[in-house]
C-alpha cells in the first residue's frame, strides 16, 4: 500500500554529523555587503605544515542550486499517513523540519532557503525528488498558502 517506504531508507544521522561539526558558519551581511568571519580557531599559521596532504575544505556554505520549494503537514493527504513521523525517526517540527531527496541532500544537513530561513533535512517523501524541498507546517491551510516557490538553497 505505502510504496513510499521503498524511497525512505532512514540513514543513521551520525553518518553525517561529523561533517556538520566541522562546518563553519559565516555571517554575511547582504545589506552592507560586509562579511564577518568567525574567529579562526584551527587555522593557525604553520609554515612547516605545507607538506601535509590535508585538504579538508571548510567552506562556509555551499550553493546547492535553485530548488522547487513546497509545503506539507501531518494530514493524511500530505504525509501519506505518516503524520508528524519523519523517515529519520525524528518528530517533525515546524520551522526546522524539511523533507528532501536524500540523494541530493543528506539527512541531518542544515540548509538555508533564500528568503525563508534555515531548516534541517529530517524527512523524505515519495514526491520529493531531485532539487525539491518540502517544508513541514503544522496545518494544511499554511501549506496551501505557501504554495510552490523556487528559491536558491545553500548548505550550511
Ligand atoms: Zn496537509
Amino acid at each position: 500500500m505505502f510504496h513510499i517506504n521503498a524511497f525512505c531508507v532512514a540513514l543513521p544521522i551520525s553518518d553525517n554529523s561529523s561533517n556538520l561539526k566541522t562546518t563553519k558558519v559565516r555571517v554575511v551581511d547582504y545589506e552592507s555587503k560586509r562579511i564577518t568571519p568567525l574567529p579562526s580557531t584551527d587555522h593557525s599559521p604553520e609554515p612547516m605544515s605545507t607538506s601535509k596532504s590535508k585538504q579538508e575544505k571548510k567552506a562556509d556554505s555551499v550553493f546547492l542550486g535553485e530548488f522547487k520549494i513546497t509545503a506539507y503537514c501531518p494530514c493524511e493527504e500530505c504525509s501519506e499517513g505518516y503524520g508528524n513521523n519523519t523517515s529519520t525517526g525524528i518528530t517533525a517540527k515546524m520551522g526546522r523540519t524539511i523533507a528532501v531527496d536524500p540523494d541530493v541532500i543528506s539527512y541531518g544537513t542544515t540548509v538555508y532557503i533564500e528568503g525563508i530561513g534555515e531548516f534541517v533535512a529530517e524527512d523524505c517523501g515519495g514526491k520529493v525528488k531531485g532539487k525539491h524541498i518540502d517544508i513541514y507546517f503544522e496545518s494544511h491551510r499554511e501549506t496551501v498558502e505557501f504554495g510552490v516557490k523556487y528559491r536558491r538553497v545553500e548548505r550550511r
